[in-house]
């Protein structure tokens, strides 16, 4: 068993019925700075400006991996809160819709994409269409958590860096 494992809370049923939440907060509480490491590693940050962090739990874990690998940050930020020019994708959760915006930008980019947890994967496509409707060049893709039994990503073709895996 990962030594991280003992502080995340399985919570059943939550938000929705049948859905195993994984509650990620007793673990920043006790290991904030191992994770993010953690996160980092085998990423090539030589190659990388910006890490691209999705509301909300991709914010404390994507801005804090940017400080700690020195690298920029760039927000995905649920519909209606980015003021324009933005770009938006609509996506599936494990539990529900939503729709995902970023600021337009035609600056390019290396990026890795961060997330806590990587579930059906609607999420990470809908991030990924963004980028690249902004010319961003995502490198890699880092999870805390890949619930791998629910998606295929390993099929996109990038290096998907996850620290547990279910
Ligand atoms: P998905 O788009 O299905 O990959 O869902 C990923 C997003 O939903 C992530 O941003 C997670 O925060 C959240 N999420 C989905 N399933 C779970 C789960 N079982 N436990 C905690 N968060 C989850």
């Amino acid at each position: 068993m990962h030594p991280f494992e003992q502080h995340i809370r399985n919570v059943p049923d939550f938000p929705k019925a049948a859905i195993m939440f994984k509650d990620i907060t007793p673990l920043l509480q006790e290991k904030f700075e191992e994770v993010v490491a953690a996160m980092g590693e085998g990423i090539n940050w030589n190659e990388i400006d910006a890490v691209v962090g999705v509301e909300s739990r991709g914010f404390i874990l994507g801005a804090a991996m940017a400080i700690h690998f020195k690298k920029g940050f760039i927000a995905v930020r649920k519909k209606g809160k980015l003021p324009p020019p933005t770009i938006a994708e609509s996506y599936a959760l494990e539990y529900g819709t939503d729709t995902l915006e970023m600021i337009v930008n035609d600056k390019p980019a290396r990026v890795v994409v961060v997330d806590d947890v990587l579930a059906t994967g609607g999420t990470l496509k809908a991030v990924m269409n963004l980028c690249a409707k902004n010319k961003y060049d995502v490198k890699a893709l880092s999870l805390l958590i890949n619930l791998t039994f629910l998606n295929k990503f390993k099929e996109e073709g990038l290096p998907v860096h996850s620290v547990l895996n279910y």
